[in-house]
């Protein structure tokens, strides 16, 4: 583990200070939490996966006009990452009804939704990331009238672009949580959305088109095992490891650093 010092430690990652100003080293840990940190669980191997399918994501994001955080990879476990000011919401984007959707409404789990809904939640762990609406994030500040306008459209794009990404590979992106900064870039005291954070199976619903299987974070919430072994089969589907069996397959990469 390294010995930089420490910015902030969250209950997945932990970000260090960056070799150089404005910059950050965002290390994935194993650890899983779910139901706001009531269940606990170390799973080997899923901070390696994770890092490298979001570094994945944003890289693609990034190429085809998304900004974002990312730098580089720079190993097994760590990325470098600009260092923003986190807006405190999270940004959910549903294509079919599941999770708190489903729950909060009623809507059927797997139901097709009409059209892709943008949902907000404001970050407090101890009020358990409560749902808000425009008028709450207009009256206390936590993002302007232009930013919010920016939050729905790049969130839209990003649904766009990772859709046809996954289907491409026969995984069904049912829905996504994105995290997104401000960035000051030189002498400017004008920010730049970047989007930040991660996109992994941490933050994703991710079901095989065929089977339905799950292949995210429900896994461990649920109880219903081969949460890693889930993880890894995103990636490989992806391109990102290898077809098990050849050498850079999981199991040498939950060895790694
Ligand atoms: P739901 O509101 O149905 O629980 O979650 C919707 C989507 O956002 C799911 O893909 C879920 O994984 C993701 N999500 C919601 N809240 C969080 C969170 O606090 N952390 C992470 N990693 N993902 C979240």
């Amino acid at each position: 583990m390294s010995k930089k010092r420490v910015v902030y430690e969250g209950k997945a990652k932990i970000l260090y200070e960056g070799p150089e100003p404005g910059t950050l080293i965002q290390y994935f840990k194993d650890d899983a939490t779910a139901f706001n940190a009531q269940k606990k669980a170390v799973l080997d191997g899923k901070g390696v996966l994770n890092n490298r399918i979001s570094e994945f994501m944003m890289t693609r994001l990034g190429a085809v006009g998304i900004p974002t955080h990312f730098i580089r990879r720079l190993n097994m476990r760590e990325q470098l990452i600009k260092k923003v000011d986190i807006i405190p919401l999270e940004v959910v984007v549903r294509n079919i009804a599941a999770g708190t959707l489903s729950k909060r409404l009623g809507i059927e789990e797997g139901q097709v939704l009409p059209r892709p809904m943008v949902e907000f939640y404001y970050k407090d762990d101890a009020l358990g990331d409560p749902l808000v609406t425009e008028e709450h994030i207009a009256a206390f500040g936590w993002a302007g009238p232009q930013e919010y306008d920016d939050l729905i459209s790049l969130s839209l794009r990003v649904n766009d672009f990772m859709s046809g990404l996954f289907a491409a590979v026969g995984i069904r992106l049912v829905d996504f949580k994105l995290e997104f900064g401000r960035y000051f870039e030189g002498d400017s005291d004008v920010p730049r959305i970047l989007l930040a954070d991660e996109i992994s199976p941490d933050s994703c619903r991710l079901w095989d088109f065929e089977t339905g299987e799950k292949l995210d974070k429900d896994r461990f919430r649920r109880d219903l095992g081969g949460v890693t072994e889930a993880y890894a089969e995103v990636a490989r589907r992806l391109g990102i490891i290898k077809e098990s069996g050849e050498t850079d397959n999981v199991v040498s990469f939950t060895g790694g650093k």
